[in-house]
C-alpha cells in the first residue's frame, strides 16, 4: 500500500476509518464524571444525530472527530487512494452535522460541539470544561432561547 502518509498519521487515519475512537469517547465521559456531572447518557440513539452525550436539559454534546469532520487545526491529510472518496465524505459528514445542529435548535434543543483533539489534549481539556460548565448554567427561556441563571437581566434588558 502505497499513499503519502507518515506511519503516525496512517495509524490515526486507520483509526478514524475503523469508526469512532473508543477511548476518545471514554476520556470524555470520564471528564464528565470528574466534574461531577449528572443526569447524562451516553449515545441516546433516539436523540437526532446520536449525541454522544445527552443531558437531561436539553443538553447535548457531540465528539467530532478530527478526521471525519476536516478539523481546520489537525489538518489530517487523506489517503492518497480515493481521495476524492474522502473529500466528499468529510464534507457530507460536516454537512450533516450543520443539518442536525439546525434540527436541534429547532426543538430547543442546545448543542456543544467539541474537536476530538480538544478532547485527547490534556492542555486543551480545561477550555472544554469551561464550556460546558457555562452550557450547564444556562437555562430555556420561553421564546426558546437560553440564558444563563447567573444573568439578572436578559441581555436585551441592557440595550
Ligand atoms: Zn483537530
Amino acid at each position: 500500500m502505497s499513499d503519502n502518509l507518515r506511519p503516525e498519521d496512517r495509524r490515526r487515519t486507520m483509526q478514524a476509518v475503523k469508526g469512532k475512537n473508543t477511548s476518545l469517547e471514554r476520556t470524555l465521559f470520564s471528564m464528565l464524571v470528574g466534574m461531577g456531572l449528572k443526569g447524562w447518557k451516553k449515545n441516546v440513539g433516539d436523540v437526532p444525530g446520536k449525541p454522544d452525550v445527552v443531558f437531561d436539559r436539553r443538553l447535548v454534546i457531540f465528539v467530532d472527530g478530527c478526521f471525519w469532520h476536516g478539523c481546520p487545526t489537525c489538518r489530517r491529510k487523506l489517503p492518497v487512494t480515493n481521495r476524492e472518496y474522502w473529500e466528499r465524505k468529510i464534507s457530507r459528514n460536516v454537512q450533516s452535522a450543520r443539518k442536525v445542529d439546525k434540527t436541534l435548535a429547532e426543538m430547543g434543543w442546545k448543542v456543544i460541539r467539541v474537536w476530538e483533539h480538544e478532547v485527547m489534549d490534556k492542555r486543551k481539556r480545561g477550555a472544554v470544561r469551561r464550556r460546558i460548565r457555562f452550557a450547564k448554567k444556562e437555562d430555556i427561556r420561553q421564546d426558546g432561547g437560553w440564558i444563563s441563571k447567573d444573568r439578572a437581566r436578559t441581555p436585551e434588558d441592557t440595550e
